[in-house]
């Protein structure tokens, strides 16, 4: 038997022709830029979310990007984030030129650790962005306390989080701005790159839009220098037709994960830990096993599909070597790194499929 990490075609194959109908429309009308798809998509994001506002833009990493200069960060400033995230996170703040400071996570949940955040914050500090991992948010009432009593931004990198809650509300709804990807491997997938800015926040809302063209505020008038962040009307009349199915997909996630965490009860296997406050949509199922890479080349061997997320801290990346972190400065970040693996989870996944998995890797254990 074949598992493969996540199969896309499995999923296309229930929406082939309404997706093929929204795109034909899109490209009939030949409202390639912008349009309505766009703004339908938008104003249905940010319903969904229970929030005011959303910005559709050219990928997660735009997202946060575009969301950071609108924020006017900058030389000078720090953003307090987690080293235990996609790349992405933290690229977008160097691009800023602000200075990331990282701080270690919480082992059980993999996101930062909010006791930790205080020690990091500086005069210069300006936001703090916490990354909700694999589907779960991470501790929102501590982060949205600190930062009201410095007066600090906080932006949610909810890349892989749409549709999670923390406490009943939405990723994305409770700092002062939430990014999400539409990557095709995400809970909600384009048919290639897209993301998204959710707010509350009418002033920034306003030149979030401004931002993602070039910063024109008038016919070739610029106010400031913004990009080419604009979401592909193609890919939000994709997300038209998926947006729907969202949390059904979701919850088959959830059967999934529930289906593994029975399974794997009482063996050395640890599973996902989700806080009561939580509820999670398992964009990865992710496991600590000991002999970690063993288990993943047998697993391969078995055409099993699996990952690490992430198996560096990015502290140690090359391109971060002048912030002058070094090994053993985030032990849960570095301990997490070389324990952790991901088990497909996607939601057209079998019950033989999923015993497959567990039997595979519980024999290979014992
Ligand atoms: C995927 C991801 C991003 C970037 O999204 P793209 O759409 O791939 O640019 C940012 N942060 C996190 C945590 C992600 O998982």
């Amino acid at each position: 038997m074949q598992v493969p990490l996540l199969d896309l075609k499995a999923q296309f194959a229930t929406i082939r022709d309404e997706v093929l109908e929204q795109v034909t429309e899109v490209l009939d009308t030949q409202r390639c830029i912008g349009g309505p798809k766009v703004e339908e998509l938008e104003k249905q994001i940010a319903a969904y979310c229970g929030c005011k506002y959303a910005v559709g833009s050219s990928s997660g990493t735009d997202a946060i990007l575009e969301t950071l200069m609108s924020l006017n960060i900058g030389p000078g400033d720090e953003v307090v984030t987690t080293p235990f995230t996609f790349f992405a996170t933290a690229g977008c703040i160097a691009r800023t030129g602000a200075k990331i400071v990282f701080v270690d996570i919480d082992p059980a949940t993999y996101n930062i650790d909010p006791a930790l955040i205080e020690g990091a914050i500086t005069d210069n500090t300006r936001a703090i962005m916490p990354v909700h991992l694999f589907g779960q948010m991470a501790d929102m009432d501590s982060i949205m306390a600190i930062a009201g009593s410095h007066s600090l931004a906080v932006i949610e990198d909810a890349c892989q989080s749409i549709s999670s809650t923390y406490k009943g509300k939405k990723a994305g709804s409770i700092g002062t701005a939430g990014c999400f990807s539409f990557f095709p491997s995400k809970n909600l997938g384009g048919i290639g790159d897209g993301g998204m800015t959710v707010t509350n926040d009418e002033k920034l809302y306003e030149k979030l839009k401004v931002m993602r063209s070039h910063g024109q505020t008038g016919v070739y008038e610029h106010d400031f220098v913004g990009g080419n962040f604009r979401l592909d009307p193609i890919q939000a009349a994709a997300l038209l037709v998926k947006l729907p199915h969202l949390d059904d997909w979701s919850g088959r996630r959830r059967k999934n994960a529930a289906y593994y965490d029975k399974k794997f009860a009482g063996t050395p296997v640890q599973t996902p830990y989700i806080s009561d406050d939580n509820v999670s949509i398992y964009n990865q199922y992710v496991i600590r096993v000991p002999r970690r890479d063993e288990v993943l080349a047998h697993l391969r061997a078995s055409d099993i599909g699996c990952a690490v997320y992430y198996p560096t801290g990015l502290h140690l990346q090359e391109c971060f070597a002048s912030l002058g972190y070094k090994e053993g400065d985030f032990p849960n970040t570095e301990k997490a790194s070389s324990e952790v693996m991901a088990l497909p989870v996607y939601p057209e996944l079998t019950d033989e499929m999923k015993d497959f998995v567990v039997e595979t890797i519980l024999t290979f254990l014992s």
